[in-house]
């Protein structure tokens, strides 16, 4: 179940929000009295409640935003006892104090804005043998990734036994965000989320339709398999949405999440990803590309050369590291060269063909050395020359100074730099004068899917290919590698489109 949590300055607004809830399936609110700017009205709010209610009435030391003293407070706590509210929740250090009355059930929380403690169990032990519970919750801030395993664990153990009160661990933060989703799997009765997508209440707390309609937070049980992209910053990755709604259009029980985690973090994220989240695939990127090789039990060729893997499958204790990003613009590269998908077996069009790659970072080297590898005579353009020429003598590739870029004839460009990208949407890598009709042009850039190049290049009767077709691949060959099924490419175009529209419509 998802209780989604509502916190706004009047009642009005407060009855409004949950009236909204409940006209979108939504059966547990939260409502947090303590962002009410006047004293909570109760004979307002709760006589026609649309939904089941949990009641709170937060302390700033708590995270919450409660303005009157604590007397008062507790004075609230017990009349929403008193009403008949459903669930109400109280502090572990108050529970002790304001007795169990009525059908109304106890969650008593601990909350740290901090860090993680040491012993958890305890706070678990002083709230079973104290406090009265019906659930107990514990919110705490993770410093690293070890404190997010370390609750994982403390919660597993804490709801083996399920006679007693259930267990609800929370690790706030991005870092810990998996606790929210995941929870669920360690025998958390509910999770939290937000009623507004940018006006969230705790750090970390999804958007319910988030929670809802992405992750299927319902659907989630024992058996659920775990994937996810784990990368530093994490926040746009569009990979969990096409992911986890390809997941649902297959119907297959496996969810997709984003996995923050530091560059310091990165090798106890992966010792531990297998045994303790029973995480089954990854997808890599900024940062993790080259390092994680490292963390690998096996790879493929590729991924040696390029010096950058995107995806690894983990079966228990062993992992195998891929590249899908160079085979995904190779074959879109190839497919606008022939005006079909070229089979497996048959001639590359590439082959003999003359290409300028501009950039030699993770996206240049993949894709260098797919068309190398595809016969073609590679030339690399990169502004920082010695890195470009390092690169360029790696893959058995020519080099280019980058100002000399414009003087090149070539049949294929591929523009592997951020130049176009959102919010530089009216800057192109190339000059018009450069493009000549008859090329294939491809930009690695997929935020817009029409970057300013690939609008110049149409307009010169090139072949275009987008960024999208590539992320679009690379995400259907990881699919394939996660799942052993094969994903709808049209299906995941549309999302990425819907996505990225609603990205500009902001
Ligand atoms: P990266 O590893 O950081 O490499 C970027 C390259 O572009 C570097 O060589 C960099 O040179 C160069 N560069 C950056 N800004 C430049 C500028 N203003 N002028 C000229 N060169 C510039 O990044 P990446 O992972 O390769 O990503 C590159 C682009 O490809 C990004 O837009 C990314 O979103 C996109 N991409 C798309 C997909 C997909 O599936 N469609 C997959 C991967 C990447 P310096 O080293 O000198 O900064």
């Amino acid at each position: 179940m998802i209780c989604v949590t509502i916190g706004c300055g009047s009642h009005k607004r407060m009855i409004e929000e949950w009236q909204k809830l409940a006209d979108d399936h939504v059966k547990f609110v939260e409502l947090r009295l303590d962002y009410l700017r006047k004293e909570p009205q109760l004979f307002r709010l709760l006589p026609q409640r649309p939904t089941a209610v949990l009641t709170t009435v937060r302390r700033k030391s708590d995270g919450g935003n409660w303005r009157g003293s604590e007397e008062e407070r507790i004075k609230l706590l017990r009349s929403l006892i008193a009403e008949g509210v459903e669930y109400i929740d109280l502090e572990l250090d108050v529970a002790s104090k304001i007795p169990r009355f009525g059908k109304t059930k106890r969650i008593v929380s601990y909350h740290n804005m901090e860090e993680t403690p040491e012993d958890l169990d305890a706070i678990r032990d002083e709230a079973l043998e104290k406090c009265d519970p019906d659930v107990i919750k514990i919110a705490v801030t993770p410093k690293n990734i070890g404190d997010v395993f370390r609750l994982v664990e403390f919660l597993k153990r804490a709801n083996v036994d399920r006679s007693k009160p259930r267990t609800l661990a929370l690790s706030m933060t991005e870092t810990g965000f998996l606790t929210r989703v995941l929870g669920k799997k360690w025998g958390c009765p509910y999770s939290y989320a937000s009623f507004s997508k940018t006006r969230t209440l705790a750090p970390g707390l999804p958007y319910y339709k988030t929670m809802r309609d992405v992750y299927r937070y319902d659907e989630i049980d024992n058996e659920t398999s775990v994937y996810g992209i784990v990368a530093d910053p994490i926040q746009h990755s569009l990979s969990p949405l096409i992911h986890n709604r390809s997941f649902a259009e297959q119907g297959i029980n496996s969810v997709y999440l984003p996995f923050r985690v530091s560059k310091e973090d990165l090798s106890e994220f992966m010792s531990k990803a297998s045994d303790s989240l029973g995480i089954k695939g990854l997808s890599v990127t900024i940062p993790h590309k080259m390092e994680i090789i490292k963390k690998l039990t096996q790879f493929d060729p590729a991924v040696e050369t390029i010096g950058a893997c995107n995806t690894v499958v983990v079966d228990g204790y062993s992992s195998y590291g891929y590249n899908t990003d160079y085979i995904a613009a190779v074959l879109s590269i190839e497919t606008a060269m022939a005006g079909r998908p070229v089979r497996a077996g048959e001639a590359s069009p590439l082959e003999g063909q003359s290409a300028l790659v501009l950039g030699a970072g993770g996206a240049g080297k993949a894709i260098a050395f797919g068309l190398h590898e595809r016969g073609a005579r590679v030339i690399i353009a990169d502004r920082n020359a010695e890195e470009g020429e390092r690169v360029a003598r790696w893959l058995g590739c020519e080099f280019c100074p980058w100002d000399e870029r414009e003087g090149y004839v070539v049949q294929i460009l591929a523009n592997c730099t951020p130049v176009g990208m959102f919010p530089n949407v009216d800057e192109s890598p190339m000059e018009l004068k450069s493009l000549r009709g008859g090329m294939v042009v491809f930009d690695a850039v997929y935020n817009p899917e029409t970057t300013y190049l690939l609008r110049m290049a149409r307009e010169k009767g090139c072949r275009v290919v987008s960024g999208v077709e590539m992320f679009v691949g690379q995400a259907c060959l990881q699919f394939k590698l996660f799942t052993g099924k094969r994903a709808s490419a049209s299906f995941m175009r549309s999302v990425v489109r819907g996505a990225l529209s609603s990205v500009h419509a902001e």
